[in-house]
């Protein structure tokens, strides 16, 4: 029988990419996915005269929205002549990846996001602000947590979607909520990111709520939204001297690492709200106000991984991960 493939992308809209789709009906079960096309001139990736892009198929899994045979492809973006487009940062992702692949480095990010409903934040009084910070996160009860009905659909789609969620959590912040993707390798851990926040902004729909990844939706005393990035090396996982070396090996690349974190990085990582300043490097032991994490239980187990606490929320995870790679895995080679 015909089913239905979901073709996903990361557009070219600045400064920060927007996810893009559209359906192909795949006709009496054939399995092979083909390329397809799109107009690149209607998301920023091509001039109006020359606006044909091609979509390659990277990977894919169930659709749990449409369930049956559908599927959801996550694709890479190429110019017709088929050499990566200029938007497609996965594929330095996965050269990296590739090249270092013997370290065996794995992933766990921590999404978070923000929920807005009629113009403001899900739980902001209309014209006003709730209550000061401090109970929302991981409550409970309808006068501090929003937006949970949408959260549990998210969560029962991709664990249907055969991704690898690890967790939710209620955010610091009233309509502001964590998922966690992983511990999986790159490229594949920012595949299975990408398709969780299309899939968060598809189930957004059906509640009439948006979600957004703006690392700081509410100026003032309110905690912005990020993408911590928990990453291991097979090194790591078996020494403590392998998470000191990786962890010390980032700091003379604060500058490059922060490009490639996500727009607006600046306003998010003030070094108040429990971040480190973004221009400052500095890790420790439990200390959220570092840049890096070392997790308490990595000290006492003396092996582990490392949480690199800068990406915003709205960063690309191909980015973040590449450069994670290049640098940590540099300095253990
Ligand atoms: P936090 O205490 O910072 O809120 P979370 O529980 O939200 O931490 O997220 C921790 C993340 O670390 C999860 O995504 C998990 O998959 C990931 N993780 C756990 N062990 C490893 C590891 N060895 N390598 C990489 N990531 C890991
Ligand atoms: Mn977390
Ligand atoms: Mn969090
Ligand atoms: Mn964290």
């Amino acid at each position: 029988m015909a089913y239905k493939a979901e073709y996903i992308w990361v557009d070219g809209t600045a400064p920060t990419a927007k996810l893009r789709s559209k359906t192909r009906i795949m006709e009496d079960d054939k399995t092979d996915l083909p390329i397809w096309g799109f107009d690149g001139s209607s998301t920023n990736q091509a001039p109006g005269d020359k606006s044909d892009c091609v979509l390659q198929p990277v990977f894919q899994c169930p659709d749990p929205i449409r369930g049956g045979q559908n599927i959801l492809v996550m694709c890479e973006v190429l110019y017709i002549d088929m050499r990566p487009h200029e938007t497609n940062t996965r594929r330095r992702c996965a050269e990296a990846a590739e090249k270092f692949a013997a370290q065996e480095m794995w992933f766990g990010i921590e999404q978070e996001y923000t929920f807005f409903k009629e113009g403001r934040p899900y739980g902001f009084p209309f014209g006003g602000f709730p209550a000061p910070q401090g109970g929302y996160y991981c409550g409970v009860g309808a006068d501090e947590v929003y937006g949970r009905d949408v959260v549990e659909a998210h969560l029962d789609a991709c664990l249907a979607a055969g991704l690898h969620i690890s967790g939710i959590n209620a955010e610091v912040m009233p309509g502001q909520w964590e998922f966690q993707v992983g511990p999986v390798a790159a490229p594949q851990v920012a595949d299975e990111l990408w398709i969780a926040r299309w899939l968060l902004y598809r189930i957004g729909e059906d509640f009439e709520v948006s979600a957004t990844l703006d690392p700081k939706p509410v100026k003032g005393d309110w905690n912005g939204a990020g993408a911590h990035t928990n990453f291991s090396t097979k090194a790591m996982r078996e020494g403590y001297d392998a998470i000191i070396a990786a962890a010390e090996s980032l700091a003379p690349r604060v500058v490059e690492h922060v490009a490639l974190y996500g727009h607006g990085i600046e306003d998010r990582l003030t070094g108040q709200h429990e971040t480190a300043p973004f221009s400052e490097y500095s890790y420790g032991v439990s200390d959220r106000g570092a840049s890096v994490r070392i997790p308490w239980q990595v000290e006492v187990d003396q092996k582990g991984y490392l949480e690199d606490r800068r990406p915003n929320a709205n960063c690309d995870p191909y980015d973040v991960t590449y450069i994670i790679i290049d640098t940590v895995c540099t300095a253990l080679a």
